[in-house]
């Protein structure tokens, strides 16, 4: 019987890896596969395309201030626990130096969502970006905006845009954050940074309170449907300052289901071994590559910040200088028989 259940599940491996769809039962069938058959199409996937390489981000979180509620997250504006600071143009161009030395070539600016930096001074911060280091990709991640800002900060030379969608099941969207947020909001934005032409990320959590697997592949076919160069997933984890501290942390292997998943569905994606996943395994991140993930994120925060963007409980890397996590991520990654190049990792894609 077993044997039989493993070969109907390397069916459906298959018929995704050849198809790059599957139907809603199908799936589902493979969010729960157990078989690292999956993993291993997966990781030959990835090789084909992005060989042995994997891309490097730097994460620049450069302010702990958020206007939003979200009810999963420990910057949210209802936690009066949370230490709130803000990085001046000066220190994020001073991480931006600091890392084009260590040999990133990508710069990711994350914060919540913050209306200290208008549209103006965000305009200000990524043009300097743009002017010091025209050999680097420049990615935000800073949520929802109008299309004019997204636009303007186009212009002003950012290149790339990280707004996860958290859900596309609008139910479980409002399970998950206050009534003034929606999810069509959240999806409208997303198109309208494709069409602005930035190379634009989607993403979820693994495991947040009430989803189902059915919600899993409202998200899979979202991402069809969106058609993003990159896709962050990583599992939820409870911060105690938040509606959610009781709830249970996401599950590694349904994690991992995921990203190999997503690497069958859409082969080029660029997607991360997470953060997140290394706070909920030692090997998280490792373990993502072997599942068909490409890109790691180390921190290029300043480190009296670090301990103070925490979005979840027990964050990993936040007392570590950014050379030490450079080094740390290198020795990681040669361990798993990869390596991480000095690129602007661009996507390997149709560009629209
Ligand atoms: N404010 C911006 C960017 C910062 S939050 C935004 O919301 O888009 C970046 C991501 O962190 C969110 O998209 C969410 O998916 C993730 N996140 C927040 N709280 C989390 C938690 N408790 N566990 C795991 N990931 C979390
Ligand atoms: Fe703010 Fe982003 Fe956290 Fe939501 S997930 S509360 S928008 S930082």
């Amino acid at each position: 019987m077993e044997t039989l259940l493993n070969i109907d599940i390397k069916e459906t491996i298959d018929k995704l890896e050849d198809l790059q769809t599957l139907s809603r039962e199908e799936f589902i069938e493979l969010l729960a596969c157990e078989d690292d058959y999956l993993f291993e199409r997966a990781r030959f996937t990835a090789q084909k395309i992005y060989g042995n390489q994997i891309f490097m981000r730097g994460l620049i979180e450069f302010t702990s201030y958020c206007k939003n509620d979200c009810f999963y997250c420990g910057l949210r504006a209802g936690n009066v626990n949370a230490q709130r600071y803000r990085l001046s143009k000066q220190q994020i161009l001073e991480c931006c130096e600091k890392g084009h030395a260590l040999g990133f070539r990508t710069f990711v600016l994350q914060g919540g969502e913050d209306p200290f930096y208008t549209d103006d001074i965000m305009v200000e911060i990524v043009s300097e970006i743009r002017a010091a280091h025209g050999d680097c990709a420049i990615t935000l991640s800073i949520g929802e905006r109008s299309f004019e800002s997204y636009e303007r900060l186009f212009k002003a030379g950012a290149d790339r845009y990280l707004l996860r969608h958290e859900t596309a099941n609008e139910q479980h969207y409002a399970l998950l954050h206050p009534q003034k947020m929606s999810c069509a909001n959240r999806k409208k934005c997303l198109y309208e940074l494709k069409e602005i032409g930035y190379q634009v990320g989607c993403g979820f959590m693994v495991g947040s309170p009430n989803q189902t697997l059915d919600n899993i592949v409202d998200d899979l076919f979202f991402i069809k449907d969106l058609k993003p160069q990159m896709v962050g997933i990583g599992p939820f984890l409870p911060h105690s300052d938040t509606p959610f501290k009781n709830d249970t942390p996401g599950n590694l292997r349904l994690t991992l289901n995921i990203l190999a998943i997503l690497r069958l569905l859409q082969p080029n994606l660029l997607i991360p071994a997470t953060t997140a996943l290394g706070t909920l395994d030692f090997q998280g991140r490792e373990l993502g590559i072997l599942a068909g993930a490409n890109v790691v994120m180390p921190n290029l925060s300043p480190v009296d910040v670090r301990s103070k963007y925490l979005l979840y409980d027990n964050k990993i890397c936040t007392g570590d200088e950014a050379a030490e996590c450079v080094a740390c991520m290198q020795r990681r990654i040669q361990s798993i028989g990869y390596e991480i190049v000095v690129s602007r990792g661009d996507w390997r894609g149709y560009t629209s």
